[in-house]
């Protein structure tokens, strides 16, 4: 039996049996928690906001052979901007999603743990839709970069020939990347502009965020996390319906 204590996020949670919750956790250690609260349906004292997603917590759990009991869990940190916008929720909902699906059991680094925070933080402080999608695309590419799936968005992911930046190209989700001619191509293809918007919300220049960049980030992550892609494919919904 090994008792842990760690700041962390909850990105999922459902009932268990008559009282108790399982819940998903990630740690500031970059781990990912499948653990049991017990009678937590009811024990708003020992679990603090009752588990909810997009709050930080700090956790004491404890692991044996067979499970891990979470036996605490205080608020630590709330995003009141959360609570108060539909976009910026749906928007950390989302990024909630996208880790739950790629985070691995083992810690790993702490990486995704403050992405994730970043996140939270970014989208409580804007409603704007385009501003909310790039910050989101940027995520999206920065936890697959983390999680050993960069996405190659300036070369052929096969040769490694560069693409030219006026190029229109194609991508296959599955290889990661652009995919040039000789190398067979991908199942989409992407216009120059819609590839030099990527890039440039990937490096950081949220001007360049438009709402239907989503539809793109959903495509190419579908690859990597079918899961991941569906978070973000109920964003596009939301944000940019047709
Ligand atoms: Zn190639």
């Amino acid at each position: 039996m090994t008792e842990h204590a760690a700041r962390a996020f909850v990105l999922d949670r459902r009932p268990h049996r008559e009282q108790d919750l399982r819940v998903t956790l990630l740690t500031e250690h970059g781990a990912r928690v499948d653990a049991v609260a017990l009678n937590a349906q009811r024990s708003k004292r020992r679990f603090m906001g009752a588990l909810t997603p997009l709050a930080l917590y700090r956790v004491r759990y404890t692991t044996t052979a067979r499970a891990t009991r979470l036996d605490e869990a205080l608020v630590e940190q709330v995003w009141p901007g959360l609570a108060r916008g539909l976009r910026s929720q749906t928007a950390a909902l989302a990024a909630t999603g996208i880790v739950r699906a790629v985070a691995e059991p083992a810690p790993h680094d702490g990486a995704l743990f403050l992405l994730l925070g970043e996140l939270y933080t970014a989208a409580a402080a804007s409603d704007d839709r385009d501003a909310l999608a790039a910050r989101l695309v940027r995520f999206a590419f920065e936890v697959l970069d983390h999680t050993g799936h960069a996405v190659a968005l300036d070369r052929c992911v096969r040769c490694d020939t560069p693409a030219p930046d006026g190029a229109r190209v194609t991508v296959d989700p599955h290889l990661g990347g652009v995919v040039c001619r000789g190398c067979g191509g991908g199942a989409y293809a992407m216009s120059a502009a819609d590839r030099a918007d990527l890039r440039a919300v990937r490096a950081g220049d949220y001007a360049r965020g438009r709402a239907e960049m989503l539809r793109w980030t959903a495509r190419i992550i579908e690859g990597v996390s079918v899961d991941a892609a569906g978070s973000i494919a109920g964003v596009v919904d939301h944000f940019d319906p047709r």
